[in-house]
Order: structure tokens, then C-alpha cells, then sequence
């Protein structure tokens, strides 16, 4: 069925299908940020180092193509000792507790899989961002998500993440999945039963859907996944099937919401050097 509705302030009946976000209000651009100063002295350090490195602009930058209906702030603050992250209906939160997790968790030196330090805070930083910023669009979009909306919201940051340079996709999809590295370092693990009741998946679960669906869409550039057996060859089999249904949900709900033609400006040189050592975390 098709209705007739008043876009925003314009004087101009649109023709769009029932259900959808109006087309004239929709605007690139539409990104704010803010870092809120902490109300504690232990989350200064942390506080500074994601001003210094830029953080919240870098995140605005390559999200400025998302077409949306309004402004959406993304802002850093303190949480009062949760290390959490969400989209309430209004703004992104992530809370310097989660980003000082991540800092914390950070090597001093490459690890064996050869992932760089660097990349051991890039990756879960742009996940937390790019995987918030995905419950926001399903909101501002209207997106039907079938299936969990946590794993829609992970598939959205990896299916950004794969928009990078191959150089660069790389490193964040790594650099994504280290954050992962505790829960998957043993070859079994024990966890109380409720935890399975969590929206979200199990951290291996997470970790092994983000190599299958980065292997499944550049198997060439993540083929080490399977033959280091870091991504077991029955999972493996069906990841370009997998990749192929998310890249074709990501395509055919929200294609039309992003401006491709900025796009395509946005994913070179977004990083920083491989070799860029990241400053050491001093316990407070
Ligand atoms: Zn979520």
C-alpha cells in the first residue's frame, strides 16, 4: 500500500511506501560527538589518550555517509564503574571503563597471530562504535532485523570493517577479533548456564562469526583463518554463504541510506601506522 505523507517541514507530499523513513529528510553529515569530561581521576588517562588520538572524529569521519533522518550523538563518558557501551533510542554511549578495558588488554608487542598493538585498541574501539551505531540505524532506519539484533549489529561492524582498503580491513578485523582472545585461548570452557541467556552470543561465538564472515567475504585475505585452524574447516565451508546472505541484507535494507559516492572517499588511510605504538597503560 502506498500513502501519501508530509516530509519534516517541507510543503511537499512524498509517495513512499508505508513503513519507511522519509526520503527528503534523510542527510549525510548528520554525526555529532562529545567527549564528556570523567568524574573520576582513574579514568583521566584514558580520557586523554581518546581526545589526543582523536577518537570520536575519526568515528564521525567514517560514518559521515550514513544518510539519516537526524542528528545522532556518539559520546564518550564516565559510567560510574559499568565498562558498557549502548544505544538508548536517542545517543551512543560508550563508557571510558570499556575503552580502558580495551587499553588494558592491550600488548606491548605483536602477538603471534601478527597483530599489532595498535590494532589490539583500533579494532575493538571501532567495534564498539560501528556495532552501537547499528542498533542506532535499525532504530532511525526502520530496519526488520530477524534473527538476534546483537548479531545483526556485530554482522553491521564487520560489513563496515570489509569496506576498508584490503590493508586495512585486515587490521580491523583482526583487531576485532582479539578482543575475543580470553574466551577462545583454551580448547574448552565452563560458563554458568544463565549466561547462555544473554542477548548477546557467547564472546567464542562472536569471535568465530567475525573470521567467518570476514573469510567468507575476501578468502584470499583471511585464508590463514582456516589453514592456521584458528577457524575450523566445517565452519569455514559455509562462510561465503553466510557472508553473501549478510552483504545482501546489509545491500537491500540499507543501501539506499548510505551515500556511496562519500563513501568511497572515507576508507583509505583511516588507521594509523602498523608500527605506531600505542602509549603504555600505567595502572592508576
Ligand atoms: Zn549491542
Amino acid at each position: 500500500m502506498r500513502k501519501a505523507i508530509l516530509c519534516g517541514m517541507t510543503f511537499a507530499f512524498v509517495l513512499l511506501a508505508a513503513g519507511t523513513v522519509c526520503a527528503q529528510a534523510l542527510r549525510p553529515n548528520r554525526i555529532d560527538i562529545l567527549y564528556a569530561a570523567p568524574k573520576t581521576e582513574k579514568l583521566k588517562p584514558v580520557y586523554e589518550l581518546v581526545r589526543k588520538e582523536r577518537v570520536l572524529e575519526k568515528v564521525r569521519d567514517v560514518l559521515r555517509p550514513l544518510r539519516l533522518p537526524r542528528r545522532l550523538l556518539l559520546k564518550t563518558e564516565d559510567c560510574g564503574g559499568d565498562s558498557n557501551a549502548w544505544y538508548d533510542g536517542e545517543a551512543v554511549t560508550v563508557c571510558y571503563e570499556f575503552l580502558d578495558d580495551i587499553w588494558k588488554a592491550a600488548p606491548a608487542e605483536t602477538t603471534p597471530a601478527g597483530i599489532a598493538p595498535i590494532d589490539t585498541l583500533t579494532g575493538p574501539i571501532a567495534d564498539v562504535f560501528f556495532h552501537e551505531v547499528g542498533h542506532a540505524v535499525f532504530d532511525l532506519w526502520k530496519i526488520p532485523v530477524l534473527g538476534r539484533e546483537e548479531d545483526a549489529a556485530d554482522q553491521f561492524s564487520v560489513i563496515i570493517m570489509l569496506n576498508f582498503r584490503r590493508d586495512e580491513a585486515r587490521r580491523l578485523i583482526m583487531g576485532n577479533a582479539y578482543q575475543y582472545k580470553n574466551d577462545v585461548k583454551s580448547a574448552s570452557i565452563t560458563m554458568p548456564t544463565h549466561k547462555f541467556a544473554d542477548e548477546h552470543g557467547t564472546p567464542s561465538q562472536r569471535f568465530y562469526n567475525v573470521l567467518c564472515i570476514a573469510y567468507g567475504a575476501d578468502p584470499a585475505l583471511f585464508g590463514d583463518f582456516v589453514s592456521s585452524g584458528i577457524l575450523p574447516k566445517d565452519r569455514a565451508e559455509g562462510c561465503e554463504d553466510e557472508y553473501k546472505q549478510v552483504a545482501y541484507a546489509f545491500k537491500t535494507l540499507m543501501g539506499r541510506y548510505i551515500d556511496r559516492k562519500l563513501a568511497r572517499r572515507l576508507h583509505h588511510g583511516w588507521l594509523a601506522p602498523v608500527d605506531r605504538r600505542p602509549p603504555l597503560r600505567q595502572e592508576p
